[in-house]
């Protein structure tokens, strides 16, 4: 069936950074490379390297079986692939999307797809640009098993480690949906720990050494707080979210004496509040995943 799909040859559609790294990585792992950005110019480093620099989108998903598409978001992809001269070209070809959207807009472009006779996996990148070809690298999957295999020995050029995790074409988005709540909600708690700590008289460079101390001891309590929702354990014994709640109150206080939004923090609060009240306060932390999951 796939024997007559040339495997050395992809085509990557958005030259942003990271389609411009993914192209980059197709090209340092020696396979026939088309290129194609909506904005024209973006292509002149990989061109110079060896891409075929396409005219058209059409062109370019032609030139190959495979077409990576990596652009801001699913409307994005949606309005570079659903002209009918690009959708027709795509028919019985395969397109990986790697463009960050939601779990439920990734299933309605799945089906887009599906009605068009294309061919459709979605991903979702987990590391940044200077990952890409290297086996830093973390890339998740979702769609039928069977064509994720088949095109796996072309997305392995990208280099890292690719994980499938099932057909149901919205898993990628979930996942990275989830990861991204940690990542932009972790974020948010140390650029405003960095504008706390200067308000106090410690800069941020004093700072960060034992900013990563705090980043360190987080991933054996991801893992004991997973544990604790799988088995509804919520044990609080030792760290009590009674006990948490004040030390979140002194951060709220400390910013808002220094007249410094202390939203992010209030909204944490609020959520352990609510779980006291419910009657939790001898729980751990882990009992908030469980008040907010209820409906
Ligand atoms: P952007 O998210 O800024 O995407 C830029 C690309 O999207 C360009 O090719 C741009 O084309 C294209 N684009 C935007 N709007 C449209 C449109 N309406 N029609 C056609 N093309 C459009 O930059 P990145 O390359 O960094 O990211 C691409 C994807 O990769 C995103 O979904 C992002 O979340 C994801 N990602 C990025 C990471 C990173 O480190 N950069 C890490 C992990 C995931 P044009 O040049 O014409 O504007």
């Amino acid at each position: 069936m796939s024997t007559h799909h040339d495997q050395s040859a992809v085509t990557v559609l958005g030259l942003g950074p990271m389609g411009r790294a993914l192209a980059g990585a197709f090209l340092d792992a020696g396979l026939r490379t088309t290129v194609w950005n909506r904005t024209p110019g973006r292509d002149g480093e990989l061109t110079a390297r060896g891409a075929h620099g396409a005219r058209s989108a059409r062109e370019a998903v032609a030139a190959s079986w495979l077409t990576v598409i990596c652009v801001v978001d699913d409307d994005a992809a949606q309005s570079v692939l659903r002209p009918d001269a690009v959708a027709g070209a795509l028919k019985g070809r395969t397109v990986v999307n790697l463009s960050a959207d939601t779990p439920a807009r990734s299933r309605e472009v799945a089906d887009w797809a599906a009605g068009q006779g294309i061919r459709y996996l979605d991903g979702a990148i987990m590391t940044p640009t200077p990952t890409i070809g290297t086996p830093a690298a973390v890339f998740l999957h979702a769609g039928p098993e069977e064509l994720y295999r088949e095109h796996l020995p072309v997305l392995e050029a990208l280099g890292g480690t690719h994980t499938h995790l099932g057909e149901e074409i919205g898993r990628a988005a979930a996942y990275d949906i989830a990861l991204l709540d940690i990542f932009w909600t972790a974020m948010a708690g140390y650029a405003h720990a960095l504008a706390l700590a200067e308000a106090e008289g410690v800069t941020a460079l004093e700072l960060a050494p034992f900013a990563q101390g705090i980043g360190a001891i987080l991933p054996p309590l991801f893992e004991q707080t997973a544990q604790d929702v799988a088995d509804g354990g919520y044990s609080g014994e030792g760290n009590p979210i009674t006990s948490a709640v004040s030390s979140m109150a002194h951060v709220v206080h400390t910013s808002e004496a220094h007249g410094i939004d202390a939203g992010v923090m209030r909204a944490a609060e609020g959520l352990v509040r609510r779980a006291i009240g419910r009657g939790h306060g001898a729980d751990g932390f882990s009992r908030i995943a469980e008040v907010l999951g209820r409906r």
